[in-house]
């Protein structure tokens, strides 16, 4: 027998690329319809031919931290496919290292705010009139970069901070309609999830592996599939929280020289 129900709608912002193209293919794989929005026009064209195959699958090109493209992205997405019922914040600048301090222009700086903060305000402010008619949810990308650092990362770990609080100040402020939560990967390898134009074979050394308390780098479906679960009813009471996928490597004590 099929199942007539109609599919719920998700948006995948920057869903075109790495872990965002892989949380697509996940939630389309699960039965839902899926909206990419993402600045790259020829991954987002890309991404569309590679899942038409396994349901409903839109692309939009967006600057997630430009509000009139972002209100305009919820409007279509509403016209062509329904209410929304899960919005992932996915979209950022992937890249932490912003140079040294004293070489930070203030444009850099904040321009990882805009993309990496400001996109995911927006993006649920525009949002949220359909994710408390539809019950829905929303998961935001942070990093345990949030929690950790290495050195030349201010403009980064400061929007995946923010990410963080904002993730339990919308838990709070859109209860109990919305369900709100954030997930923190560590270093999950992408090169094989880029556009085919730049694309590559990542190589990585026994050490990088190792040093992972699981024995190995992380996969965008490592994270993926902690969106299926979340997004689902089986997360029902689950909400404000902040969840690191990182193999371990947060929870490992490390002491030089012993
Ligand atoms: P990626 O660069 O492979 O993909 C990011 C996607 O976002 C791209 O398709 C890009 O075009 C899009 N994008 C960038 N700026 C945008 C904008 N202004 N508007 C709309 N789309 C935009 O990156 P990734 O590694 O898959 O990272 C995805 C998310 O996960 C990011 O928020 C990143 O900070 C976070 N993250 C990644 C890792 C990792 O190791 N890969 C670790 C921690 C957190």
């Amino acid at each position: 027998m099929t199942d007539s129900r109609p599919r719920p709608v998700a948006v995948v912002t920057g869903g075109a690329q790495g872990i965002g193209r892989a949380i697509t293919g996940a939630l389309l794989q699960q039965g839902w319809q899926v909206m990419i929005a993402d600045i790259d026009g020829e991954a987002g064209t890309e991404c569309i031919h590679l899942f038409d195959n396994l349901g409903p699958v839109l692309f939009q090109t967006v600057d997630v931290s430009r509000e009139e493209q972002v209100r305009q992205l919820f409007q279509a997405t509403r016209e062509q496919m329904g209410p929304i019922k899960l919005l992932i914040n996915n979209a950022g600048i992937a890249n932490p290292f912003s140079g040294p301090l004293e070489d930070l222009d203030l444009s850099n700086w904040q321009r990882y705010l805009d993309v990496n903060l400001t996109g995911v305000f927006l993006c649920c402010k525009h949002a949220a009139g359909d994710l408390r008619d539809t019950r829905g949810s929303i998961i935001n990308l942070g990093s345990t970069r949030a929690l950790q650092s290495e050195p030349d990362t201010e403009a980064y770990a400061a929007s995946k901070g923010g990410v963080l609080a904002l993730t339990h100040a919308l838990a709070i402020s859109m209860g109990p309609d919305v369900r709100v939560n954030a997930i923190s990967p560590g270093w999950i390898e992408v090169g094989e999830w880029q556009k085919t134009s730049s694309r590559y074979q990542p190589f990585h050394s026994d050490e990088d592996h190792e040093q992972h308390p699981v024995g190995r780098l992380g996969k965008p479906d490592d994270v993926a599939g902690l969106v299926l679960w979340l997004a689902s009813d089986l997360a029902g009471f689950v909400t404000g929280q902040n969840f690191v996928v990182d193999g371990g490597m947060t929870r490992k004590m490390i002491y030089q020289g012993n």
